[in-house]
């Protein structure tokens, strides 16, 4: 059996749709399998966003409701081709009232509690695993099953905690009485033992899918997304960055805790367990090799990837009271932890006298009075200052579980980023080396990625740009002799020779991409007028 599940934008409208159905069909040629769907793209934030206006007795509410009721009504009335069309139509008018009923409940009581943030969140998985369940039995054996019924979680309603022993009990005893082909099910939604709606957490159908794969005993789990892997950096962020081909589960997880979202943390655990290889595959170019986690990763590259998390705070407490003192860093951690307030980072220097913790920029007020609270008494005799607060910080971090058996690499990562002018605020590299993570100004984040994906993933060749000025005889050989030794430069001198402008006393041309050297006289023919104070300007 295989665990296949698409994400958002795989989901986003019929089209899309469409190419999932394929897919499906073709996984479900060989074996049987469990698709796990989220919530149609963007579908979750709205939800969201109506049910705070609602509480916030704004009711334009009602038009983000109208959004989503839009994008789902178009589906059913485009992909619900079959004489069911009605059934499915009444169905999701059934679901859209209720979840109209709990919006204007919000609105008259202006609140919204976290369990009814929890229900109405989870309507957007409701209402795209059985609309997808609906399409797929078009073509396939196929059933529709509510996770809620399968997945049994803590009652904390928006980050709920599974029991895994019940919930593997369910989905064993469900799956092994289903005879179907193809059984579609809502990522992201469970409940508590007494059936109220909880959610794994935002992005958390990637979770749900693990969990049915572990209970299952599952072949593989395929995440299907947006892109054609985990990469070597974000993607949207790093124009260069490439799908890394195999990793290690833990790599992964590093690489995901560390700000990689196409795969949700929590996700690797289950399977990790089961030793059930995770495969992320892109739905928009299927035939592409995606990316393959397992516990034997043919990549013996000591750098898997970098990544990166935003909106960090960086708290330093330090003071002359806390050198030699025991007990400081637990009662810092406890202050942390019973806030619950979660630590990215930690540094502390061997002479005691301060300690570094990095949080999420949103826990910052909560974290400073705590703490300033906890060490009351040290900072009115002065021998602790009150935490100083440095914000608008990113964490960077390179990842590897090869990086121990490599010497320099730290070096390599802080004077790249030196030379960069990249300032970096704090340092942390666990002992089992497998994450060297720096604290930076949120401003540098972009440039340190770029500067360290060039570092460790990029080829270095060298890039000279030529202006040519007269293109007579020599001028003329001289080009031809570029042109024709360009690919033996780049692969033998790792140099590359891109002429940027050219002139003659007549005519001159400009591009920074380089002039294409085999049509560069006609392109000079129909160039601007040559001027030598614009030549040297450029
Ligand atoms: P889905 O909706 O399918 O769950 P997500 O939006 O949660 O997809 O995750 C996919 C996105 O993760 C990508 O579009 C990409 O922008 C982002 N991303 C961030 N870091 C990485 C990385 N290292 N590799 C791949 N994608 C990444
Ligand atoms: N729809 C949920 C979210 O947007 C869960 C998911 O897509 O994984 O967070
Ligand atoms: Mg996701």
């Amino acid at each position: 059996m295989k665990v296949l599940k698409f994400g958002g934008s795989s989901v986003a409208n019929s089209n899309n749709i469409k190419k999932v159905v394929k897919i499906v069909h073709k996984a479900a040629e060989t074996e049987k399998v469990a698709v796990i769907v989220s919530a149609f793209g963007k579908t979750t934030n709205k939800l969201i966003e109506a049910a705070t206006l609602a509480a916030s007795n704004d009711s334009s509410y009602m038009k983000r409701f109208s959004e989503v009721k839009e994008q789902h009504d178009n589906v059913v009335q485009n992909l619900i081709t079959t004489d069911k069309k009605e059934q499915v139509q009444n169905r999701v008018t059934t679901l859209f009232k209720q979840l109209e009923t709990l919006l204007e409940g919000c609105f008259l009581l202006r609140e919204i509690t976290p369990k009814a943030m929890a229900t109405i969140s989870g309507f957007g998985e409701l209402l795209s695993s059985y609309i997808i369940s609906e399409v797929v039995k078009i073509s396939n054996k196929a059933v529709y099953k509510d996770s809620r019924e399968l997945i049994t979680t803590s009652n904390v309603f928006d980050k709920a905690q599974v029991n895994f022993k019940t919930t593997n009990n369910n989905c064993i005893t469900y799956f092994a009485e289903n005879n179907y082909k193809v059984t579609v099910l809502p990522g992201f939604i469970a409940q508590t033992e007494s059936g109220v709606a909880t959610t794994l957490g935002r992005g958390g159908s990637d979770y749900t899918a693990a969990i049915y794969a572990a209970a299952l005993d599952a072949d593989e789990l395929q995440i299907w997304t947006d892109v054609s892997g985990m990469y070597t950096a974000n993607p949207s962020i790093v124009r260069q960055a490439f799908p890394i081909a195999e990793i290690s589960y833990q790599e992964a997880m590093e690489l995901s805790h560390f700000g990689a979202k196409v795969i949700y943390p929590p996700t690797i655990q289950p399977v990790l367990e089961k030793n059930i290889p995770i495969v992320i595959k892109n739905t928009f170019e299927p035939y592409e090799e995606g990316t393959l986690i397992s516990n034997t990763p043919n990549n013996t590259a000591p750098v898997k990837g970098i990544s990166h998390i935003e909106n960090i705070t960086l708290l330093t407490i330090e003071g002359s009271g806390m050198v030699g003192v025991s007990g400081t860093s637990k009662r810092l951690f406890e202050t942390l932890s019973n806030a619950d307030i979660n630590v990215v980072l930690i540094t502390q220097a061997s002479s005691e006298h301060s300690i570094c913790v990095a949080i999420y920029e949103e826990d910052t007020d909560k974290a400073v009075s705590a703490i300033n609270k906890t060490f009351e008494v040290e900072i009115e005799r002065r021998k602790v200052k009150p935490v100083i607060v440095e914000k608008d910080l990113s964490i960077i971090a390179l990842v590897g579980d090869n990086m121990r058996n490599h010497q320099g690499l730290s070096g390599q990562m802080f004077s790249a980023l030196g030379k960069n002018n990249v300032n970096i605020r704090a340092i942390a590299q666990g002992a089992s080396q497998k994450n060297i993570s720096a604290v930076i100004d949120s401003m540098d984040a972009k440039k340190g990625l770029n500067t360290l994906h060039e570092q460790f993933f990029e080829e270095k060749i060298k890039q000279i740009n030529l202006f040519v000025s007269g293109v007579g005889n020599v001028g003329k050989k001289f080009l031809a002799q570029i042109n024709q030794q360009n690919d033996y430069l780049k692969e033998h001198l790792k140099m590359n020779i891109r002429v940027v402008g050219l002139s003659n006393s007549k005519k001159m041309i400009f591009n920074t991409e380089g002039i294409d050297l085999n049509n560069w006289g006609y392109a000079l023919e129909n160039g601007q007028k040559a001027s030598i104070e614009d030549f040297f300007i450029r």
